[in-house]
């Protein structure tokens, strides 16, 4: 007989849960309740503890059956009976006469593990002592047929008391035998309902595992102590592209890479001393590909300490790598960038500390790679006049007070102590909220630049201050600059109007066809050239210039002009001059030549008579005239002296004039009285013609010049006069200021028209060859010209060949001379 509860039903793993369905199997227990009741001869059922029946009546007999339980009231009575008798009573069965007054039951507590879960009943036995009409009053009460129910209780088993009180104690003991049993296989099946459960997690947990072996995405594998594969996952599998078969037993080496079988052969051992692995290999795919993989594991020892296996994870980072390498690549172009991108890239936090520099900036700076790393970038790099300067510009960037700064230029300190001019551009860096974190600059190096820039100020300051105009030429020949000369030499107010345009529009068609004959060849030969053409001004006027031309290799040109109108008018002025001087020279050589003449002549003529006066037979007439001779050479030759002094005098501007009260008519008179003997020996007369009134004729002059002049236009109107009258004197010019005119007349030999200019300069004396009747030295009107003019007046003659000459000169009246 199979009394062990039904596990599978069992839904319930708690004691004070448990139901008696739980744990019996109904239909075993309803056959060993059969069978119970056929062996005893008792009725039998098991009910709940509150007397529903839980199995189906068993051997009940027809009175119990059909007839009490069938009505209602016998019914209840019945399970109120059932309940009396199933009270639990661990101590033995409760036999207990039914409520139907005759019969006998008794009943049997089933307990499990303390807790009454049901009772067996057993009953509907009667004995002799039966009291038969107490049945039938019952029958009546429960209102059953009195007559079925006699017939049906003459039917039930008698059996007597004794023997129902050992059948019942035989239940108690079977019941407790099943109550007691039934509480181990309680707790057996709660112990397999236990063990069902950890089985079952363990069999979930194993599939996890299982699943996360296989569909994990990190690969597995285990290797044995010589490094052939004990296990490997799907993952692995999927990953290297092989099937489980072709790797298990496989030698881990036999998938790696060529190039990295040596490695693993030497590093394995030390996997295997170590007991853990970090590793990166590049592996084959079954397709040929190489992949590169990750490796993490550990080595499992056995209970000896022996090496029992390796386990490890991988996982394939090929393009991970791929990826890093790619990073590691754009982090050298980053860098590359940085380091072409700008001279100096440098970032610093809001305290200026330097975040970044690029390669470039250190070497600019002076310093290694990364050296300024972190360093104060206002205390490291800049100079200590202009930290405040520039850290104060930096603090309101930082601050928000000011916009980017771009294009500003600073200078930085190198670490040797240059000082270099550096261009900004500033931009600010903002975190995601737009809280500003630093500050990002790029700079060049413009030091050169700077420097060149003012070579170039100055070269062209210094090119527009000059006075040559200077220009540029394109290869087109155009203007690009000039400065503000060359545009003013042409007559442009602006050098702006003239740029772009060829030089050619300041020539005329000759002058540019002779910059082609003459001068394109020598540009050809030499790169340069220099001549001086006829430019063309803005408003068509024409002046002489000086250009010199160079070709420079670029194919510019450079143009230097020159206005020389000055320059041709000094020139032409230094011909006149030097015609003049050779003219003068001429003169000279003639004068001297002439002097030499004159002075030897009345020197011959003293010499001569000197020698004659030593002659003892001379009579004294004759002495007489010797000396008379000799005294009038010397003083021939006292005349040319005096005025070689004197002219010499002026030309030195050694002469100076004396103011004195001078009566004019005094000298004339004078002048006249002296040269009139001579004039009378030559058979001609001499006249004086004053106009004023004697106390008028005083004036302030210098009395010795005015003499001077006077005796020599006297001496020469005598000298150029055969015949007829001289005539001088004065008269009083009205004008303003007011003056004298003086003349002196003659009718002598007259003077040509083209040579009257001439006699006033020194050393010309007209070739009167023939017609001269004394010599002189050619110095007379040129000193006599000089005074005049030092007395403030104008000399002039009027003449005509043959019939005569009048010199007039002119002196202040009552002004005095400057
Ligand atoms: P010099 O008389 O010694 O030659 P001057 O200077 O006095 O030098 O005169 C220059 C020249 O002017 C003279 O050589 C002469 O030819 C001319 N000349 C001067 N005075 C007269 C005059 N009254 N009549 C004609 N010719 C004159």
């Amino acid at each position: 007989m199979n009394i062990e509860p039904d596990i599978k039903n069992s839904t319930s793993d708690n004691v004070n849960d448990i139901q008696f369905s739980d744990v019996f199997n109904l239909e075993d227990i309803q056959r060993l309740q059969d069978l119970f009741s056929d062996a005893s001869g008792v009725a039998s059922i098991i009910t709940h503890p509150d007397g529903t029946p839980i199995t189906r009546p068993s051997n009940f007999c027809r009175l119990c059956n059909d007839i009490i339980r069938k009505t209602e009231k016998g019914r209840a009575n019945c399970y109120h009976s059932d309940a009396i008798i199933g009270r639990y009573n661990p101590s033995g069965a409760i036999i207990w006469p039914c409520l139907s007054g005759g019969l006998w039951d008794a009943g049997a507590s089933i307990t499990v593990g303390g807790k009454h879960i049901a009772n067996w009943l057993i009953g509907q036995v009667r004995n002799e002592a039966l009291d038969e009409q107490r049945m039938v009053e019952y029958a009546d009460e429960i209102g059953a047929d009195r007559d079925d129910f006699r017939k049906a209780l003459n039917e039930v088993s008698i059996m007597s008391l004794e023997q129902f009180n050992n059948v019942a104690k035989m239940l108690f003991a079977f019941a407790s035998e099943l109550s007691e049993k039934t509480y181990n296989n309680l707790q057996l099946k709660m112990q397999i309902a236990e063990q069902k459960k950890a089985t079952a997690a363990l069999l979930e947990s194993e599939q996890r595992f299982q699943l996360l072996f296989n569909k994990a995405p990190l690969g597995y594998q285990s290797l044995d102590i010589e490094g052939n594969f004990i296990e490997v996952n799907q993952q692995w599998l999927d990953t290297l592209g092989y099937t489980r078969l072709e790797v298990i037993g496989k030698w881990f080496g036999d998938f790696l890479s060529p190039a990295y079988q040596d490695g693993f052969l030497k590093r394995f051992p030390i996997f295997k001393s170590e007991g853990k692995i970090h590793s990166e290999f590049e592996m084959v795919h079954k397709n040929g590909n190489r992949l590169f993989i990750a490796f993490e594991g550990r080595i499992c020892y056995d209970l000896d300490g022996e090496f029992k296996q390796m386990h490890c994870i991988l996982q394939d980072i090929t393009e991970r790598k791929r990826l890093e390498e790619s990073l590691e690549e754009s982090k050298k172009t980053a860098e590359r960038y940085l380091n072409v991108v700008a001279e100096i890239i440098l970032s610093m936090d809001t305290l200026g500390n330097i975040t970044l520099l690029n390669d470039s900036g250190h070497h600019l700076l002076g310093y290694n790679r990364g050296e300024l790393i972190g360093k104060n970038w206002f205390k490291t790099c800049l100079p200590h006049e202009m930290i405040s300067e520039v850290s104060g510009v930096i603090e309101k960037l930082m601050n928000g007070d000011i916009e980017n700064v771009v294009n500003n230029e600073n200078v930085v300190k190198t670490k040797s102590g240059e000082i270099r001019t550096i261009l900004w551009h500033n931009t600010l860096l903002k975190d995601l909220d737009g809280n500003i974190t630093g500050l990002i600059s790029s700079g060049e190096d413009i030091t050169e630049s700077k420097q060149a820039e003012e070579r170039l100020r100055e070269q062209t300051d210094a090119m527009e201050a000059a006075t040559d105009g200077m220009a540029l030429l394109n290869a087109d020949q155009k203007y690009i600059y000039m400065n503000k000369s060359y545009a003013a030499i042409y007559g442009y107010d602006n050098a702006s109007e003239l740029i772009g345009s060829s030089w050619r529009v300041h020539y005329f068609t000759e002058e540019l066809q002779r910059f082609e004959k003459e001068f394109v060849p020598k540009i050809r030969l030499n790169g340069h050239f220099q001549g001086r053409f006829l430019g063309k001004k803005k408003d068509g006027t024409t002046f002489p210039q000086e250009l010199s031309l160079a070709v420079l290799e670029n194919g510019n040109g450079i143009c230097i002009v020159r206005d020389i109108t000055d320059l041709k008018q000094a020139e032409q002025e230094l011909i006149i001059a030097k015609n003049k001087a050779e003219e003068s020279d001429k003169l000279k050589s003639a004068f001297l030549a002439n002097m030499s003449h004159e002075i030897r002549t009345p020197m011959n003529g003293i010499l001569g008579f000197a020698d004659l006066l030593k002659e003892k037979e001379l009579t004294v007439e004759e002495r007489q005239e010797y000396i008379n001779i000799i005294e009038k050479s010397g003083l021939h030759m006292l005349n040319i002296i005096n005025d070689l002094i004197d002219i010499s005098k002026v030309e030195s501007g050694q002469m100076e004039i004396y103011i004195s009260e001078t009566n004019v008519n005094d000298q004339i008179k004078d002048i006249c009285t002296f040269f009139k003997p001579e004039v009378e020996r030559k058979g001609m007369q001499i006249f004086i013609q004053n106009s004023l009134p004697p106390e008028e004729t005083v004036i302030r002059t210098d009395r010795e010049k005015l003499y001077a002049i006077l005796t020599n236009l006297v001496k020469n109107a005598i000298k150029y006069s055969d015949k007829g009258t001289i005539e001088f004197g004065y008269s009083l010019k009205a004008a303003s200021p007011a003056e004298l005119v003086f003349f002196v007349k003659d009718t002598g030999i007259g003077i040509s028209q083209d040579q009257k200019k001439a006699i006033f300069d020194r050393f010309v004396q007209v070739d009167l060859t023939n017609k001269r009747v004394v010599q002189g030295a050619g110095l007379g009107l040129a000193i006599s010209k000089a005074y005049v003019k030092m007395l403030g007046g104008t000399i002039w003659v009027e003449s005509e060949e043959g019939k005569g000459s009048t010199f007039y000169f002119t002196i202040p009246y009552n002004t005095e001379p400057e």
